[in-house]
């Protein structure tokens, strides 16, 4: 008994001892002292031997090496474990992580967002429509017959698998569509992609967006077409901008108007970007035209409405003084992230 005592303390002094950096060497650890033939086994199988009155101490002795030797082996392997970790991977776990990046809205989408909430405020609801349509929705419908010599300013593209299909030159067709509902009165904005065949450059391209508005219901005059737009202008730029109309001609409206607003770069003195005029053109406008509301079934004896329809780039580059349209689309981070934290 006294032998046996004597024998496990040496054991544990070796164990205690035992060096193990590498899994492979903690396996060793196992196999030597925890193994099927591992020490412990063989000294479990001395219990035969051992005279019955001294079994229970003897017992008692063997089963705290045990749970000695399995304790030091547990110690062995998360330590080799952790070692080895850092081993493979080359990783300094201290280091700080790598920051993600901020991202920001588009000026597109920032402004588009403001004119939605502008108009929002004056109780017009937001109407979507498909940006490939038919000729119907997107010329003839709206008082450009084939042929009609207007449909030159607004040349597209095609869709060759049907030529009665094409990329929507603006979004008056999502207004034909909202019309031909039927569900009056009618006080709509549709913002949305549009596309021309235009030569790119600083000033055109051939896709852009636009936010048109259509006003429908009985007694609808110009005088509420210059209000609505009035406080468009001054919720948007500021309520020092001045505002003035000058008569045009869109095939939609009659009479149309277009507005111009005081140049946001000289206070109207005149520079390069009014072209020395004071005055810079936002918009188009006017007073929906009797054929377009008999062509969507409503009565223009009994109703009538405004609309009026802006490029939101235009607005955009005059909001923020942006002298190039390619801009927006060319996904320059440069450019992209001088709107970070803008909302
Ligand atoms: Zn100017």
């Amino acid at each position: 008994m006294e032998s046996l005592v004597e024998k496990l303390e040496a054991y544990k002094a070796e164990i205690k001892q035992y060096a193990a950096a590498k899994a492979d060497e903690v396996e060793a650890f196992r196999i030597k002292y925890l193994g099927s033939k591992g020490l412990v086994k063989e000294l479990m199988a001395e219990m035969k031997n051992v005279a019955a009155e001294n079994k229970r101490s003897f017992g008692q002795l063997l089963n705290d090496f045990k749970v000695f030797t399995e304790s030091r082996y547990e110690e062995l392997k998360s330590a080799a474990g952790n070692g080895q970790e850092k081993a493979d991977t080359g990783m300094d776990y201290t280091l700080p992580g790598d920051p993600l990046p901020q991202g920001s809205r588009h000026p597109i989408s920032l402004v588009r967002n403001q004119m939605i909430s502008i108009f929002q405020r004056l109780g017009f609801a937001v109407a979507e429509g498909p940006e490939i349509e038919d000729d119907w929705h997107n010329f003839t419908a709206l008082n450009l017959p084939e042929n009609h010599p207007a449909r030159d300013m607004q040349d597209t593209f095609y869709i060759s698998q049907n030529p009665d299909w094409l990329l929507r030159t603006h979004t008056s067709s999502v207004q034909v569509r909202e019309m031909e509902k039927g569900n009056l009165p009618i006080r709509i904005i549709c913002p949305g992609r549009v596309y021309r065949n235009e030569t790119i450059s600083a000033r055109a391209h051939c896709f852009f967006h636009q936010v048109e508005g259509l006003y429908i219901a009985e007694q609808v005059s110009f005088a509420d077409l210059k209000q609505t737009l009035y406080f468009f202008v001054k919720e948007m730029f500021g309520s020092s901008v001045k505002v003035r109309f000058r008569p045009s001609y869109f095939p939609f409206t009659e009479p149309s108007a277009e507005m111009d607003i005081s140049c946001l770069i000289c206070g109207g003195k005149g520079c390069s970007v009014c072209k020395h005029t004071g005055w810079v053109e936002i918009l188009g406008c006017g007073m929906v035209h009797p054929n377009l509301l008999e062509n969507c079934g409503i009565d223009p004896n009994k109703y009538t409405g405004f609309a009026f329809g802006m490029g939101i780039e235009r607005i955009t580059m005059l909001k923020y003084q942006i002298k190039d349209l390619r801009l927006f689309s060319e996904n320059d981070l440069r450019f992209l992230q001088q709107f970070t934290g803008a909302v």
